[in-house]
């Protein structure tokens, strides 16, 4: 089955299967070292420039700004969501997210 994402108006949301899922009003919390230095960094994103499915999970490329240090970059690869059963659930943007792959998946993992 077809995934069908893109990003709208001038990348405000993404939409999964003409459907507006994720806003980018959100602050998401990154993991150290992925964007800045800070831990966790809490990242306001400007405007998502792309997206893709990876698998079953919707990564999006976009740039944010750290509310902490000010550092403003783009990220690539954000995941925002996974497919379940065809359909999207999005991650909550207050949980650590990885940007790269993880090893393993692990819950219970608190600084
Ligand atoms: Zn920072």
């Amino acid at each position: 089955m077809t995934i069908a994402v893109r990003t709208l108006d001038d990348g405000a949301w993404i939409s999964v299967n003409d459907s507006r899922q994720v806003s980018v009003s959100d602050v998401w919390t990154l993991s150290r070292g992925v964007f800045c230095d800070c831990e966790p960094a809490y990242v306001l994103l400007e405007g998502f420039f792309d997206v893709d499915v990876d698998g079953s999970v919707v990564a999006a490329s976009t740039v944010g700004q750290c509310l902490e240090c000010g550092t403003r970059d783009s990220i690539d690869r954000l995941p925002v969501g996974r497919m379940i059963d065809g359909k999207f659930s999005p991650y909550d943007p207050a949980g650590v997210q990885w940007l790269r792959e993880p090893d393993a998946e692990r819950d219970g993992e608190s600084s």
